[in-house]
């Protein structure tokens, strides 16, 4: 990474008991989209508030470029925010909403009311300048919090959960646009979700926190294919989980033992004295006719979703398992109590190690 825009180091903050954050490592780059994610309590909304100022750590420090500012106010940092509770000012039209930051700050009228515009624009929602906050939707509320977060150019835009209240179908429309808003701005995004999908189709890197510490991190791709624990393989999407005794290994590939199967794993870099469980995704799991994959097992049920069907079925040995089968076009047409098989290719597993 390039001098990242904003260090995060060594940051505690306990609540009595609580590690809220237990010593966070955290560097964000220059122009990045960045992802914090994690199930409720693991921290998320503590990071951003110790990175926004609200909150000081009772360790560690926060510099932004080179300037130390652990210690200062919100106000001096001069992040753009749009915050779970962070709402519009209820007396103030929508327009003076988006105004409030710059005449703060001091502007001219006339770079105001330019600028105000061009936010609005921004945000899709110029037509509502003069409309009070109750009368729009959610949605819409969103987007000019939004507008009034980005109307000062603030370097960073800070953003803890910002859709989690709204509907699925809008969910996905607005982050559609807030991914091509940050493309289109190179304003750095840090971002706040519990919601996998929302992190994986934004984010340029996502961090998994789990009980105030980082889990993993890297690219959405990266986590989704190689995921280093049980955790991340089961918060990033869905995972069938095998435990294995690896017998051998050769070139990089494993010879593994489960309950009434062996199988061939890739490697990956794991060491095999450090790997007792793999991780399998039920998409790349094959379902076909007995006899033709390397498992035999029955269909227990199966729930139709549309574009793909979700099949547990079960084995002798392993128990249940999870498989993901497209529904257009394909041979087989699953249904409970049919025999079938399954198998997987050998880099589909991925080897984990013990959290
Ligand atoms: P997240 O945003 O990931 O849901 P938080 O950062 O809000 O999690 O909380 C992390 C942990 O710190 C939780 O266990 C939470 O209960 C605790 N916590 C957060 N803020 C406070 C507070 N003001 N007082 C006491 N405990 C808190
Ligand atoms: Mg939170």
């Amino acid at each position: 990474m390039t001098t990242p825009i904003l260090s995060v180091r060594n940051a505690v903050k306990r609540y009595g008991q609580v590690h809220a954050l237990d010593h966070v490592d955290l560097d964000v780059a220059d122009g990045e989209f960045l992802t914090l994610l994690g199930p409720s309590g693991s921290g998320k909304t503590t990071l951003l508030s110790a990175i926004a100022g609200f909150i000081r750590p009772d360790e560690g420090s926060i510099h932004l470029r080179d300037r130390e500012i652990t210690a200062a106010p919100p106000e001096q940092r001069d992040f753009g925010m749009v915050f779970q509770g962070y709402a519009l000012f209820p007396t103030m039209t929508v327009r003076d909403n988006v105004a409030f930051p710059l005449k703060v700050r001091r502007r001219p009228a006339a770079e105001i009311a330019a600028r105000v515009t061009e936010c609005l624009a921004l945000v899709q929602m110029e037509q509502y300048a003069d409309r009070m906050p109750q009368q729009l939707s959610g949605g819409q509320q969103q987007r000019v919090a939004l507008a009034r977060a980005l109307s000062f150019k603030p370097q960073v835009l800070l953003l803890d959960e910002p859709l989690s209240a709204l509907d699925k179908k809008l969910r996905a429309d607005l982050q559609w646009e807030l991914k091509a808003l940050h493309d289109q701005l190179g304003v750095t995004f840090i971002y706040v979700t519990h919601d996998q999908d929302e992190a994986l189709s934004m984010s340029d890197r996502i961090v998994i926190l789990r009980d105030g510490k980082i889990q993993q991190q890297g690219a959405p791709g990266e986590l989704y294919n190689r995921p280093r624990t049980a955790f991340v393989a089961d918060f990033l999407g869905k995972s069938n989980f095998i435990d294995v005794s690896v017998s051998s290994e050769a070139d990089g590939v494993f010879h593994c033992q489960a309950k009434g199967a062996q199988f061939e794993v890739d490697a990956k870099g794991a060491s095999a004295s450090q790997v007792s469980r793999v991780a399998l995704r039920p998409e790349r799991l094959r379902l076909a006719e007995p006899g033709q994959e390397f498992l035999p097992a029955t269909v227990k049920q199966v729930s139709y979703l549309g574009e793909r069907c979700q099949v547990i079925v079960t084995h002798d040995q392993l128990g249940e398992l999870l498989v993901s089968c497209p529904t257009w076009k394909t041979g087989i047409n699953p249904r409970a109590g049919l025999p079938v098989s399954i198998g997987w290719d050998r880099d589909a597993c991925v080897p984990l190690t013990n959290d």
